[in-house]
């Protein structure tokens, strides 16, 4: 099986996405991280509460399927989410409806379109677990727990997902990498197919970071 990494296209080709952002307006209410069942250290940011007050920013003349923002929440088109559930895939839980307050260009020309319906939405926090070692992964202070595997990650070769323990979600966060969105290969051709313009989905095999280069 293979992994993707779906990530903000912003430092692609930004002539190929639709390149969306969004940034909460006014003060955003949350709730309390999930923590590790072991250790107790928390393995999530907080959760984004309604309301769901967003501005949006498009950097290129189409509005995106996807919008990426500073929480582990996403923005999804109305279209994204019904062909999400009309092809049966699994991962996503759907919040409810963002209100847009504004939209502040970024780029490109006039924008192509209405504006559409954007629904808040997170991908599962799932108990599969990346393989820090397979991964290349080196952390500041040897990993203590098993379970969340959490501790200041310095910096990764690869990522690579630990089969055995996946849940079979098609899009999902992982133990071992936190804000990290994994995807199946079900969902790389579905997003394929359906013809989201957003979302650039790298194989897992070839994603890299270097978080702390000084370190
Ligand atoms: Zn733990």
């Amino acid at each position: 099986m293979n992994f993707y990494v779906l990530h903000n296209p912003s430092s692609y080709d930004t002539s190929k996405y639709a390149v969306t952002d969004y940034e909460p307006v006014g003060k955003s209410n949350f709730g309390d991280a999930t923590r590790c069942p072991e250790c107790g250290e928390p393995i999530s940011m907080l959760p984004w509460l309604p309301p769901y007050r967003v501005m949006l920013e498009p950097w290129t003349n189409r509005y995106g399927d996807i919008g990426f923002g500073p929480y582990e929440e996403l923005l999804l088109t109305e279209r994204f989410v019904e062909r999400f559930r009309q092809a049966g895939l699994r991962g996503l839980e759907v919040l409810s409806k963002a209100e847009i307050v504004s939209v502040k260009r970024r780029g490109g020309t006039r924008l192509e379109g209405d504006l559409p319906s954007y629904f808040v939405a997170i991908p599962t926090l799932s108990s599969t677990k990346i393989d820090l070692e397979a991964s290349g992964a080196e952390f500041e202070t040897p990993v203590t727990c098993g379970t969340c595997r959490g501790g200041l990650l310095l910096r990764h070769a690869r990522v690579i997902v630990n089969e055995a323990t996946w849940q079979g979600e098609d899009i999902f966060y992982a133990r071992g990498m936190p804000g990290l969105i994994i995807t199946s290969q079900r969902f790389v051709s579905w997003h394929l197919q359906s013809q989201i313009n957003s979302g650039v989905l790298v194989r897992s095999e070839k994603y890299s970071k270097n978080f702390y280069s000084s370190k």
